[in-house]
């Protein structure tokens, strides 16, 4: 990765470092803290969230017992607000499960939301698997759909990052060339008839039409949040425009799964990078970032809880957990007892974080551009003084 980010001085590190390390010293402590309650009284410092997807709310939310155990296991966690997930994989969640457990969580004192996987939407995109052509007008419909089912049970709802397309058929190739995209009877012109210029009009446009627009039809109250890829350097590639469709949505959140450098599936990306994306995007869309979110995948106790504090150290207001169902199984309960024992710790930095701000020099980190061209020392120094989104 070019090492374009924000460059921090030695100070600060040391800072949030020292922070971390005398946390780590007091972890040891006997008393078993309750975290239930400290994650209620913190929540306005930093909250810590979780998600149910479609399949968990389907497997895990359906019965009383399930409910019990769900609810007992996030207030060990800290957790105090969940994600109830409408949609994921092709499967839309129960309306009556999906309500029933909503009921019971604020019951219960917790904050409640909605979200939506975009995965197996429709027609499948000629490439990943799980995405969808979103030129093809019965996706197109399919996606309207989704969203206002979600808004009809939800008024918020995040997006979880694969709101994304990397189609390439023959549909999609003619809309490139004629630089246009089709949504139903209207029409919006494309700057260019690169890839890049074509999807990221179209994710802009359906997002404005069938996702914003829909769900407020059905909810008026509704607010959508865009959940950012980690894969920041690809964004301009697959649709997603962070200028745009910050101003569009009503939140953003960030994701900050880095994992295990060397996990041979999900490895290969720095631990610093978590931070970096925390920050550049904490600082685009201000308010209107709610959070980051990590997952338990390719990850050690160490680098689990890692992914927490680099979140934390960003400046997020909230860490999501993703997600209950995978933190029951494989490295998921491991690496939940190590995030307990420091999430006392956690919560004291993010107090600390939140009192000061972060000295240091700026690099430049724009929201279209390819990874090649932020080496360039020319390309920096021109965008420092004009680019949007560039980083203050
Ligand atoms: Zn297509």
């Amino acid at each position: 990765m070019v090492r374009l980010v924000k460059a921090i001085r030695p100070a600060a590190l040391l800072l949030g470092t020292s922070l971390v390390q005398v946390g780590l010293a007091a972890a040891g402590s006997p008393a078993t803290p309750d975290l239930w309650s400290l994650g209620r009284e913190q929540a306005g410092i930093h909250r810590i969230s979780t998600l149910f997807t479609a399949q968990d709310v389907r497997e895990r939310l359906a019965s009383e017992a399930g409910l019990a155990a769900a609810l007992d296991w996030c207030k060990r966690t800290a957790v105090t607000r969940v994600f109830l997930e409408c949609f994921r994989d092709g499967y839309q969640a129960d309306g009556s499960t999906l309500s029933n457990a909503m009921v019971r969580f604020r019951a219960e004192g917790f904050g409640v939301s909605g979200c939506v996987t975009p995965t197996q939407v429709g027609k499948p995109s000629t490439g990943w698997a799980p995405i969808s052509c979103y030129t093809d007008p019965a996706t197109q419909e399919r996606v309207k759909a989704i969203f206002e089912f979600a808004a009809s049970v939800s008024d918020e709802i995040m997006i979880d990052d694969f709101w994304f397309t990397d189609c390439t058929c023959s549909a999609c190739d003619a809309a490139r060339q004629a630089r246009t995209v089709t949504l139903g009877d209207r029409t919006y012109p494309v700057n260019g008839d690169t890839w890049e210029d074509y999807r990221g009009e179209l994710m802009v446009q359906i997002s404005r039409d069938y996702v914003l627009a829909a769900a407020k039809r059905v909810n008026p109250q509704a607010r959508l949040i865009i959940k950012y890829p980690q894969w920041y350097d690809r964004f301009h590639e697959r649709g997603y425009e962070v200028l745009r469709q910050t101003r569009d949505f009503d939140g953003i959140w960030v994701g900050t799964e880095t994992r295990d450098y060397q996990d041979p599936r999900w490895g290969g990306t720095v631990q610093y990078e978590a931070y970096f994306i925390m920050r550049w995007l904490g600082n685009l869309g201000g308010a209107k970032c709610g959070g980051g979110w990590f997952d338990p995948y390719g990850t050690t106790e160490r680098t689990y809880v890692e992914q927490a504090r680099q979140t934390v150290l960003g400046g997020a207001r909230e860490s999501l957990l993703f997600c209950y169902g995978s933190l029951q199984s494989e490295t998921g309960p491991r690496n939940v007892e190590a995030l307990r024992a420091e999430i006392p710790d956690l919560l004291a930095v993010a107090r600390e974080v939140g009192r000061r701000s972060v000295v240091g020099g700026g690099g430049v980190q724009t929201g279209q551009q390819p990874p090649r061209e932020r080496s360039a020392g020319v390309r920096l120094r021109r965008n420092a003084r004009s680019a949007p989104g560039a980083l203050p």
